[in-house]
């Protein structure tokens, strides 16, 4: 049993034949995919997406790389997004000063009305934090009081800046690249991070696994991403799948025993 915590299935990758790759998943034992929004659209399509498939959850927010976009009548309509049933966080929101694509101070910003959005309707935030830990940290220490619980996705630190986020209550989301050889510091992360603290994504349609690296990404390879880590931690397949499941319903109020229905609502 294995959820993917991150997947972008609003994106034209999957609009071709959007069943087949949800029956790949589920062969593979995904019983549950979590569709990001990314900017008001996609957080709309997430959103449907979720309504109309059993097994999609969505969540609504504007990425770092969208901050401009961010206004007040846009932060009301995310909010009206938001209190729709089957969508369990914000996000994803936060920092990117790799791609640097907008103005850093319009970043910050962006990343804390979004904070307050999921602090008042009491749920989970997705941040998407790249080369900017040190910012974040100053951000969101404000809210660490108010904020319900928060997921670093596709976690790009090294164990010092995880010790840092796992002492302020957060989770750490393995995307698919802890699978290649070079992915060293991904490695030890997903080996010492305290097994209640994590959970797996895809990422798709970015970040494939090896042995699909290149290619696109689905949610049904997220099978090899939870090997890589059994190899790391010295675990089960299953003892992976069944952990990591539960900490999903832990940050995303999914339960275990009807997984169809979000118990938060
Ligand atoms: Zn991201
Ligand atoms: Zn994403």
């Amino acid at each position: 049993m294995l959820i993917d915590t991150h997947a972008h299935l609003d994106f034209p990758e999957f609009s071709g034949d959007l069943a087949s790759t949800l029956s790949r998943a589920r062969e593979n034992g995904v019983v549950n995919i979590i569709s990001i929004g990314i900017d008001i659209q996609s957080s709309r399509r997430a959103a449907e997406l979720a309504a109309l498939h059993p097994e999609i959850y969505a969540t609504v927010g504007v990425h770092p790389h969208g901050a401009r976009e961010l206004d007040g009548l846009l932060l009301s309509d995310l909010e009206g997004l938001a209190a729709r049933e089957r969508v369990v966080a914000v996000g994803e929101i936060g920092l990117d000063y790799y791609r640097d694509r907008q103005p850093r101070a319009v970043q910050r910003k962006c990343l804390e009305q979004q904070l307050e959005l999921a602090c008042a309707a009491g749920m989970p935030a997705v941040f998407h934090i790249r080369d900017a830990f040190d910012d974040f940290f100053k951000v969101v220490e404000g809210f660490l009081s108010s904020l319900k619980v928060g997921v670093l996705h596709c976690f790009s630190g090294d164990w010092g800046v995880a010790k840092v986020c796992l002492d302020m209550g957060f989770y750490l989301s393995i995307p698919g690249t802890v699978t290649y050889p070079k992915a060293t510091a991904q490695q030890e992360v997903a080996r010492l991070a305290p097994m209640d603290r994590i959970l797996l994504e895809t990422d798709c349609p970015y970040l494939a696994p090896m042995p699909y690296r290149g290619k696109v990404n689905e949610p049904a390879y997220i099978l090899y991403t939870a090997r890589k880590i059994a190899e790391l931690r010295g675990c089960s397949l299953e003892e992976i799948g069944e952990r990591t499941t539960a900490n999903v319903c832990a940050v995303f109020g999914i339960a275990p025993e009807n997984r169809w229905k979000n118990v938060s609502q």
